[in-house]
């Protein structure tokens, strides 16, 4: 491994080695199935589909300037469009994909370094594809009331003091998006039963929307309304595209722990708490190794991101939920509120949670998920937890 350190300071792994076995006379190749890209206002991400575990290298020349990454033991599918030229965007000229040699796809961004402020190259599972996401140069929003003001962004401070980001600027909450966890070929946790995640967070989501569209005007926005498969990326894509001012992403727990019970609320941030990086780890469909690797890639985004207000959101949900719930049902458990390297939250440009609503592992807690009055309660905690929110920015 060697790292490459960027002229703006960013460092990044430049090679990712990983192991992957192979048998005598095997086909070694995978075939690089897709090439995506997506342009919001503030980021493009463009997004390799890989399928299998595989080498790459990310690295980047000057004159003329372009960020490729090359992937190895992989071929190019003949069906895929070698070239894409971003539109509504005007730091990148070109996309490209190519075989570059008989077993390596190459993948080049074209772009301006003079109008980028940065960028990074990482990957994810289930299936495995690998994601570059280039950030531009930060637009000046307007002419500066005061010529004297600071340039450099000052760090929000804690919502209790009333000087967030959301406060000092005001901003009404428009659109809300609610994100069932999981779908399709992926069903989350499961129970002897048969009771399965997907089913439970769908089913909590629509009564969530339900909730908001007979008691607000909200535009409430679901990344998917039956059971089908959406890869994590994509639910944050979608957030980031209708300009969502919120986004919640309901699951359900499970744990080996039979006995672990209760309710708790997740917002993006490296965590030491063995127990948070497994519910991530499960979440993030990958192993605890990789809440590793993404350590690095967390630390850089939460430095940006709108934590203070994730966090606060996370903590009014958390709090309604344990309250909605506990005037039904007794013995509600309250596991409180957590940063959480949770893939799902990863680019979400407006504040953004996860909220696990119960064990599924646990029996009473399943026995529960399974009755509609304990979903729409839980439902009704969350739809409250939202309201508490946007009254706390004055503009419930
Ligand atoms: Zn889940």
């Amino acid at each position: 491994m060697r790292q490459i350190r960027f002229p703006w300071g960013t460092a990044l792994l430049a090679v990712i080695l990983l192991a992957v076995p192979l048998s005598p006379g095997q086909d070694s190749t995978v075939e690089v199935y897709n090439l995506r890209h997506f342009t919001h206002p503030n980021f493009t991400r463009i997004v390799v589909d890989v399928g299998t575990l595989r080498e790459y290298a990310p690295m980047e020349s000057r004159d003329p300037g372009s960020i490729y990454v090359d992937i190895f033991q992989a071929r190019l599918n003949p069906i895929v469009r070698e070239e894409a030229i971003p539109s509504k965007c005007d730091y990148i000229n070109l996309i490209r994909i190519s075989q570059k040699s008989p077993g390596t796809v190459r993948v080049t961004a074209d772009v301006d370094f003079s109008r980028i402020r940065r960028y990074q190259v990482y990957h994810v599972f289930d299936p495995f594809r690998i994601v570059i996401d280039i950030y531009p140069q930060e637009r000046e929003a307007g002419p500066s009331l005061s010529p004297t003001a600071e340039k450099t962004p000052q760090p929000p401070q804690p919502a209790k003091s009333g000087y967030s980001m959301a406060r000092q600027l005001g901003l009404g909450i428009k659109t809300v998006i609610i994100d069932p966890g999981h779908g399709g070929i992926d069903p989350g946790c499961l129970d002897p039963s048969g009771l399965k995640e997907k089913d439970l967070t769908l089913d909590i989501s629509l009564r969530v929307k339900a909730l908001l569209k007979a008691n607000t005007k909200l535009d409430v926005i679901l990344t998917r309304e039956s059971d089908i498969f959406v890869p994590l990326e994509n639910r944050t894509v979608v957030a980031n595209q209708k300009k969502a001012d919120l986004f919640v992403s309901i699951h359900v727990n499970a744990f080996p722990d039979k006995k672990r019970r209760g309710i708790e609320s997740f917002y993006l941030n490296f965590s030491s708490d063995p127990n948070v990086n497994a519910t991530a780890a499960r979440e993030n469909a990958t192993t605890t190794k990789t809440i590793g690797q993404m350590d690095k890639i967390i630390r850089k985004i939460v430095q940006n991101s709108k934590i203070i207000e994730s966090k606060e959101l996370a903590e009014q949900i958390q709090l309604n939920l344990v309250k909605y719930l506990s005037r039904q049902y007794s013995d509600i458990k309250n596991l409180g509120t957590r940063g959480g390297p949770f893939w799902t939250l990863i680019g979400c440009e407006m504040p953004s949670i996860l909220v696990e609503v119960s064990h599924i592992s646990n029996a009473p807690e399943a026995q529960r998920l399974k009755t509609e009055g304990y979903r729409q309660q839980v439902a009704r905690g969350i739809y409250e937890g939202i309201l508490a929110y946007m009254q706390s920015l004055g503009k419930g």
